[in-house]
């Protein structure tokens, strides 16, 4: 039995699961969370979040790469968000490994070359900076004037802003009590 035969032998699981959900479809704090998928970050633990609370998008990185932004524009049209966090973590496997050095690899075993983007980066401030630009600049999100940045740290568990942005308060703050402390 491997993984997946565990976990969907689970049946009580899926119960609990069914009886904690919201009533609506609707996000209650109307609030989009953009994040890594690494096992380190639980958005709804680190945030404070509920079930129902905000939809949460992740990949790797937590890069705002257009499938994310896809998700934004579903998630504020059809259903009513208009808050985004984009949230990053030290010690990112992305900020680790290189686009060509990557793909190589992949084509040295497969023949294949990717045809994404790896979206890897070395500075995890600056990325989340260059993920806020990417969603302010894409004028099919309907709503980009409540950004908010942030990095967990994996090893404190505490969210700071990221240091490097330049110009000020482009980032609008979260609301404090979603976070911790
Ligand atoms: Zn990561």
């Amino acid at each position: 039995m491997n993984v997946l035969d565990e976990l969907f032998a689970e049946a009580e699981w899926h119960a609990d699961l069914a009886a904690a959900g919201p009533d609506g479809r609707e996000p209650r704090l109307r609030l989009v969370v953009v994040t890594c998928m690494d096992t380190r970050v639980n958005p709804y633990e680190i945030l404070r979040l509920k079930t129902g609370d905000a939809h949460v998008l992740r990949n790797a990185g937590g890069v705002t790469t257009p499938d994310v932004r896809r998700g934004l524009v579903v998630s504020q049209r059809e259903l009513g968000t208009r808050h985004i966090i984009v949230m990053h973590h030290t010690r990112c496997e992305m900020a680790g490994i290189t686009d060509t050095a990557f793909k190589d690899d992949i084509e040295a075993d497969t023949r294949l070359r990717p045809d994404w983007a790896l979206e890897a980066f070395t500075n995890v401030d600056q990325d989340v900076d260059r993920s806020i630009r990417r969603i302010q600049a894409d004028r099919t999100i309907p709503y980009r004037d409540s950004i908010c940045g942030c990095v967990y740290d994996v090893d404190t568990h505490e969210v700071r802003r990221p240091r490097w942005p330049a110009d000020g308060d482009r980032a609008a703050a979260p609301p404090p009590s979603l976070f911790r402390g």
